[in-house]
């Protein structure tokens, strides 16, 4: 038994070798008979396929209001989907079998920054890793951006998606909106559709800034920006004995921390992520290995050890699986490097840019290297004859660990936002059920903890009315939507 587990071990901490060649699958597929979207799992929450008539990738606005007109015009729902749909939720399914999807993923990828203004406008196709980067050039930074860097500048605004810290305007991107642009449904008299142009002065930026995609279109979105600045971080694991009352203070010590808890192993990891001067020395990156390319073979073993632990009810050794990685985050950097290759030690100083986010295995996407991606727009008799885009798996192949053509990685993640004024009161209740049954919470630690992320008071009509802790909790999920899971109804409890 105890050589299995060594395996096991084994087997989860190769999951975070890097590599590179990842090839996220398209997530529109067409048949004979429509399409399909999904999201980068693969698998719907409520495992129903999201079925939709037809798909467009249009390149140009013109090209977009056309299939825009058209659905109007034909009343036919639509919705729009980024060139890789990383919002789990079912958010980009237009409902019923009927309905037409709007991709991004040919769509101008135009930017241009003011410099006087400190400001960037980009295009709905444009990615964030590029917008960030184009920013940089001209010396400048946003402030706060996700953790993940493959997302799409028009998805990460509509869902609210942030960092952390309550610094400046606070983590959310939508936060540093100073414009838009969109196009949304209108009378036959106005073509069916209209352009609406948004800036600061109008009070319906605010609706827009978070619209989970059903104000219509995003054609270009305006950021303001900062000068640029570094950030120096440094992660440190201590004993939660005191972490309720940490989780207060920590959030007005630092502009951009957050915090990882191991509830079961009475632990939290704390980044300290601070604003430092851009002439501070340090050339360091943020290079999270679980983001880069990571090879199948290693991706499935990792996947049918959890699946094991699972199986056999074995929480005590998913507990050692996640006091290793913990230490392992520490000890190794957790892809903080000093120089850009290496890690030396802690506090890892780098440009903004290059901290903020992080991502590596959709990029080599546009290597095409077993992928076959269709072109131009498509319309409903041409949605297509075969399966978009997919060609073949080769067992060398660097995946993301989420790549739904093999036994990935597929897992729930539940998020809630809490007010400051009661996190404490929340971390006190988490304790209690952890304390029920010590191992309960184990599983969390094999997807890096709960993260508590700090979140300002928003402007946005759907954004958080105050300022928060958000609280991301990732699990096990199970392919067959009959299988229990382990300590299942602890994670309900929670
Ligand atoms: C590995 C990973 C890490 C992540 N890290 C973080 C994180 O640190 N913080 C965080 O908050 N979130 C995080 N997320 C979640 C992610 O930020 C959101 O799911 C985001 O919305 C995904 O953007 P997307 O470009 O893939 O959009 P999609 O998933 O394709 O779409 C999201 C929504 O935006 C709408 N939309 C997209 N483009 C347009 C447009 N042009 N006009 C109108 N509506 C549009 C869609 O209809 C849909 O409602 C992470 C996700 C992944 C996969």
């Amino acid at each position: 038994m105890s050589s299995r587990i060594w395996l096991l071990q084994f087997c989860l901490l190769q999951f975070y070798v890097s590599l590179l060649h990842a090839i996220p699958p398209p997530p529109v597929q067409c048949y004979g008979n429509g399409c399909t979207v999904d999201n980068y799992q693969g698998l719907w929450m409520d495992h129903i396929p999201c079925k939709a008539a037809n798909v467009v990738y249009p390149t140009t606005e013109e090209e977009l209001v056309k299939a825009m007109a058209e659905a109007v015009k034909c009343k036919q729902k639509m919705k729009v989907v980024s060139k890789w749909s990383h919002t789990l939720s079912k958010f980009v399914c237009p409902g019923g079998d009927d309905g037409l999807l709007i991709s991004t993923r040919d769509y101008s990828t135009a930017m241009s920054v003011n410099q006087s203004a400190m400001t960037i406008t980009a295009n709905a196709g444009v990615q964030l890793r590029t917008l960030i980067d184009y920013a940089a050039d001209f010396g400048l930074a946003l402030p706060y951006t996700t953790y993940w860097d493959g997302v799409s500048v028009t998805g990460v605004v509509s869902t609210g998606a942030h960092g952390s810290g309550l610094w400046n305007k606070g983590s959310a991107l939508h936060e540093y909106i100073t414009a838009m642009r969109l196009a949304v449904p209108s009378t036959e008299e106005e073509g069916y559709v209209r352009i609406v142009s948004l800036t600061d002065v109008d009070e319906d930026l605010d609706a827009a800034r978070v619209s989970l995609g059903v104000l219509g279109v995003i054609l270009q979105v305006t950021f303001a920006l900062h000068p640029m600045f570094k950030r120096s971080v440094s992660l440190e694991a201590r004993a939660d004995n005191l972490l309720e009352e940490d989780v207060l203070s920590f959030a007005q010590a630092h502009d951009f921390g957050d915090i990882t808890w191991y509830p079961s192993i009475r632990k939290a990891l704390y980044r300290l992520d601070d604003l430092v001067s851009v002439d501070s020395p340090g050339d360091g990156i943020n290079k999270y290995q679980g983001f880069q390319g990571i090879p199948v073979a290693q991706i499935e073993q990792a996947r049918r050890g959890e699946e094991f632990l699972e199986k056999t009810r074995n929480a005590a050794t998913a507990c050692k699986i996640s006091e290793m990685l913990l230490n392992k985050r520490v000890s190794d950097g957790n892809g903080f490097l000093n120089d850009g290759s290496s890690f030396t030690g802690f506090p890892v100083v780098g440009f903004n840019h290059l901290m903020q986010a992080s991502g590596g295995c959709q990029d080599s996407y546009s290597t095409k290297q077993h992928i076959l991606t269709p072109t131009g727009v498509q319309s409903q008799s041409s949605c297509a004859s075969q399966k978009d885009g997919i060609d073949e798996v080769l067992p060398d192949s660097a995946f993301c660990y989420w790549d739904p053509r093999i036994n990935s990685s597929i897992f729930y993640q539940t998020a809630i936002a809490v007010s400051l004024s009661n996190i404490s009161e929340l971390i006190l209740d988490i304790k209690k059920i952890r304390d029920i049954d010590p191992n309960g919470l184990c599983g969390l630690g094999l997807y890096g903890g709960i993260m508590l992320r700090y979140m300002k008071k928003s402007r946005a009509f759907l954004g958080i009315n105050e300022d928060v802790v958000d609280i991301d909790f990732t699990y096990f999920r199970s392919r067959d939507a009959n299988s229990p899971r382990l300590n299942g109804d602890v994670m309900e409890r929670n």
